[in-house]
């Protein structure tokens, strides 16, 4: 399987990072070796000084598809969670002053956290809430409505190029409010007010 991720898909995000807002969806990968499954903890690397929580919502493709058109996206996945995309943000700041590839920053193994999965869920994509709690304080909100490339059109344009396999995961982007983690903090994500994401940051 892979993981297909959205960057900057919320405009106030892009704007915290100092980002202009895309004028087409920024696509990057995460292998297998990156996902940890809620209640899992999350190792924190030896290479980072500065790992970074993004809470997503995530859905599973069900059903092989390649140039899907928008209007069936439906028929691609069944269920949908919540994911934490882990950025070491200091390397990923020195790979976008370099010109680089982020894979280090945003690929490295255990930086994609999956939450409990919700099968033939019944809320209509594109109306989610979503929450992330730090140590039980709020820290991140949104709301799929505000994604700047919503989920149809993503999953037209990723199939372009890429042939989307039951298994799949695509993490759609994350809202403003991303922060840092340090060993003995605890996440958990909300959506639609049900915890189905924990996640606890453990040193090495
Ligand atoms: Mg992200």
């Amino acid at each position: 399987m892979k993981i297909i991720a959205i960057g900057r898909n919320y405009a106030a995000h892009a704007r915290e990072l100092g980002n202009r807002v895309p004028g087409e969806p920024l696509i990057f990968m995460k292998p297998s070796t990156a996902v940890i499954t809620s209640g899992q903890p999350f190792i924190y690397p030896s290479f980072s000084g500065d790992i970074h929580y993004e809470l997503e919502v995530i859905v599973e493709i069900s059903r092989k598809g390649k140039n899907i058109s928008r209007e069936n996206y439906r028929e691609y996945f069944d269920r949908i969670s919540l994911g934490i995309d882990f950025t070491a943000r200091d390397l990923q700041k020195k790979c976008k002053d370099k010109g680089r590839p982020w894979e280090i920053a945003k690929a490295f193994d255990g930086s994609a956290a999956i939450g409990q999965w919700i099968d033939k869920f019944p809320f209509d994509f594109h109306n989610l809430h979503f929450e992330l709690l730090k140590n039980d304080k709020p820290v991140q909100k949104g709301h799929t409505a505000t994604m700047i490339f919503q989920l149809d059109y993503l999953m037209e344009y990723i199939s372009k190029f890429f042939t989307l396999e039951p298994g799949d995961i695509i993490f759609t982007g994350t809202p403003e409010g991303v922060g840092p983690v340090k060993p003995g903090d605890h996440l958990r994500g909300l959506l639609e007010g049900n915890n189905i994401l924990n996640c606890e940051i453990k040193g090495l």
